[in-house]
């Protein structure tokens, strides 16, 4: 299928999708490895080929204040324009070859209908990759009141953000290592993190609601400085009551050189981003302490009470504490 968002040139295309920008010449793939030059025309390899599909918690995107409590039906294709020397679902996001089950737009929304998801989040590899093929489904669970996520890099082209936007209510956005320049050069294979926020900033203007993510890499990824100037970057450009998780890393892939951080270690990132003025603030990978609940900043109530991806208790009237009725920033 002829891939969108890509211009021609002499001998070759530009890809328009994400911040490489990738020249690719006749015959050759971009960076992804999921996107050919046919003779001057752009292709898209995956387009209706899914690597996997499964029914998850909301929570486990992790999405936490959008439709909490909600399940989500969970899509990816093959590949992926990042190389994270960490990355969980490596078989899937660096194949030798592309593969996956044919399962069109329209059996996705179907198959969500029939298990019951509010949303259908396009996630596991980078869904920028297999923009077509989301923004197909996308288009047609919107018109039967599904919605729908992203779980993504962030390394999307304004143009992309733009494009999806109709269609796309939420993003989680991952940063690793607090969005360090260097430690995106040396453990992702990105020349620079800056496209990731501005795609944010341009989400943020389009009304996409969002989380962000934080993978903590010890070994690189957990120095203080760029963590404090994350913090603040999301409390000043996408504001305070973003919510935003910072992640426990594990060993995975090529990267087994560190161990995961303790969990006194990860409690003091928590407190650093408190201090810096984010309300809600939640460490993942670590299930079972109070710093998987949703408190209302004005009373000091749980009003989300979590176990891992389970909600064991919302006192929600709306988008506002039941407690005190105080509005938060949470869809419900
Ligand atoms: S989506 Fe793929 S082909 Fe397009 S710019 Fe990104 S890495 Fe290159």
């Amino acid at each position: 299928m002829e891939a969108m968002l890509y211009e021609k040139g002499v001998g070759n295309v530009r890809c328009r999708l994400c911040a490489r920008r990738c020249v690719i010449a006749d015959g050759k793939r971009g960076v992804c490895g999921v996107r050919e030059n046919r003779g001057g025309v752009l292709m898209t390899l995956v387009y209706g080929k899914a690597a996997s599909c499964a029914v998850d918690p909301i929570e486990k995107k992790p999405l936490f204040h959008f439709h909490p409590g909600t399940k989500a039906l969970s899509v990816s294709t093959v590949g992926c324009n990042f190389r994270c020397l960490f990355c969980d679902n490596w078989s899937i996001s660096q194949p030798d070859e592309i593969f996956g089950d044919p399962l069109s737009p329209e059996e996705i929304v179907s198959l969500a209908k029939r298990t019951g998801c509010r949303s259908i989040s396009y996630t596991y590899t980078e869904p920028t990759v297999f923009f077509e093929y989301a923004h197909d489904t996308a288009r047609l669970a919107k018109k039967e009141g599904i919605f729908n996520t992203f779980v993504t890099n962030g390394y999307m082209t304004p143009e992309a953000v733009e494009v999806i936007s109709p269609y796309l209510d939420a993003a989680t956005v991952d940063f690793k290592g607090s969005g360090d320049p260097s430690f995106y050069r040396a453990f992702c294979g990105v020349p620079d993190a800056s496209p990731v926020f501005d795609a944010l900033l341009e989400m943020k203007r389009r009304k996409i609601f969002i989380e962000v993510t934080n993978l903590i890499v010890p070994g690189g990824g957990d120095i203080k400085s760029p963590f404090l100037k994350l913090s603040g970057w999301i409390r000043d450009s996408l504001g305070a009551e973003t919510p935003y998780h910072i992640l426990r890393f594990f060993p995975s892939y090529l990267w087994s050189g560190s161990d995961p951080l303790p969990h006194n270690a990860m409690e003091e990132f928590w407190k650093m981003a408190r201090r810096e003025g984010l309300s809600h603030v939640y460490l993942g990978n670590m299930p079972g302490g109070s710093f998987e609940n949703t408190v209302c900043p004005s009373c000091g109530n749980v009003v989300i009470e979590r176990c891992g991806f389970e909600v064991l208790s919302l006192n929600l009237k709306g988008n506002a504490c039941s407690w005190c009725g105080r509005a938060l920033n949470v869809v419900a």
